[in-house]
């Protein structure tokens, strides 16, 4: 059974300078960024000064694309990975810095691409602080550089995409047929704060799902989804949660306390216009959960490589209580049509 992987990530060495530079601006006060007091916060956890002794090289596999990452694929069984920019990508930066740099690592993973056509797939980077030169940049990354959608990793100075300045950005993507994985970072500078106490809250093991669940019900209650019914939003992690929330969602919004209008009701959205990934999530009542509630073809294989193991999620998602034919589905044929790959 062919594997494609989804959710995983990379990072080139002009990405890590940019970050580390923005990272010392912070850390020197020399840089009023909205940003302040999540860079630096997430700065520990992107680039740690002195990574622990634990992490297993995260920084070098990142870097590595063509090296020792293929032999772990070809060791987990995985025949094909889809390639995104580690979080945050380029959304921390300034408009013009994230708009150079989101070009610059669309071209080298581009090029990746054409040396590993077998291998690899790719979403672009693009820059939401400037909404018109990001939807250009999609196009651009579609229809020239040959890659399959994009990865926005949540907010962007504190701001989400269900401003209506960013949805030029969504009218690009709905036109082009090309789906949106919105991915984690840290929350928002506004909501980081009660995190701080507990940094570890902040991380994979509950900020990010926070993060990415509120985005997206931002995105759905905003009528983002009436205005682009054909837009494909992906979401890790078994859908940051959604899926477990299906019917209370639909249960508070039909008392219509703040008198919110839509065409349908916002379960309706997450199972019309989200898939949901395997991405870090190596549990079988999990995927239970999405399974019913969403169905196998809603469902995409990933593993979140670097940070999880590339042979738990494929012994994960080969030892499921479902038929081949689903697995097969989830594993490689729901991102052969969505990605058309
Ligand atoms: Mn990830």
């Amino acid at each position: 059974m062919k594997v494609i992987a989804i959710e995983e990530h990379f990072t080139t060495t002009e990405h890590v300078d940019a970050l580390r530079s923005l990272i010392n601006r912070v850390n020197s006060g020399s840089t009023d960024a909205m940003d302040e007091c999540n860079i630096s916060f997430e700065a520990r956890w992107v680039l740690p000064a002195k990574p622990p002794a634990d992490d297993g090289g995260i920084m070098e596999k990142l870097l590595d694309v063509e090296g020792r990452r293929i032999n772990v694929m070809d060791e987990a069984g995985i025949d094909m990975q889809v390639l995104s920019i580690m979080s945050p990508g380029v959304q921390a930066f300034d408009g013009e810095t994230a708009t150079i740099l989101a070009k610059s690592i669309n071209e080298k993973l581009a090029k990746i691409i054409e040396r590993n056509p077998n291998r690899y797939a790719g979403l672009a980077t693009i820059a939401p602080q400037d909404p018109k030169t990001a939807a250009e940049e999609l196009e651009r990354a579609i229809l020239e550089l040959g890659l399959k959608g994009a990865c926005i990793h949540s907010h962007t100075k504190g701001e989400y995409l269900d401003d209506r300045k960013y949805w030029t950005i969504f009218a690009a993507a709905e036109k082009l047929a090309a789906p949106i994985y919105l991915h984690p970072r840290m929350p928002s500078p506004l909501m980081v704060r009660p995190y701080l106490t507990y940094p570890c809250l902040a991380t994979g093991m509950w900020g990010f799902a926070a993060e990415v669940s509120l985005h997206a019900m931002r995105l759905i209650c905003s009528g983002l989804f009436d205005e682009f019914p054909g837009l494909k939003i992906i979401l890790g992690h078994f859908g940051e949660a959604l899926p477990f929330w299906l019917w209370r969602l639909d249960n508070r919004w039909q008392r219509n306390l703040f008198g919110m209008q839509l065409k349908k009701k916002p379960a309706d959205y997450v199972r019309d216009n989200f898939v949901v990934t395997t991405s870090g999530m190596f549990h079988h009542p999990s995927l239970q959960c999405a399974y019913s509630t969403l169905s196998a073809d809603r469902i995409l294989f990933a593993v979140d490589y670097p940070f999880e193991s590339c042979s738990d999620a494929v012994k994960f998602i080969k030892s499921s209580p479902i038929s081949e034919n689903e697995k097969e589905s989830i594993c490689r044929k729901n991102a052969e049509h969505l990605l058309k790959l």
